[in-house]
């Protein structure tokens, strides 16, 4: 089956096309890296809630960065 064989990426379907499935396994597995806020220096409580917008839950604080990380290096 199909959706076995993609899993979480299923969801999206064959429309966003394979570019789009990869990038989105790449976001999954670098966001499971812990950051450290750049306001506040707490460490692991910065989430991803957009794409390029990152959110501390330790100062509520909006940090902008990269689409998939935090930092675009
Ligand atoms: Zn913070």
């Amino acid at each position: 089956m199909a959706t076995e064989k993609v899993k979480q990426t299923g969801k999206y379907g064959v429309r966003s096309g394979r570019g789009i499935r990869q990038k989105y396994i790449l976001a999954t597995k670098t966001n499971k890296s812990e950051y450290v806020c750049p306001n506040c220096g707490y460490k692991g409580k910065i989430k991803r809630t957009a794409s390029g917008i990152y959110k501390c839950d330790k100062c509520k604080s909006q940090i902008a960065g990269a689409a998939y990380r935090l930092s675009s290096k």
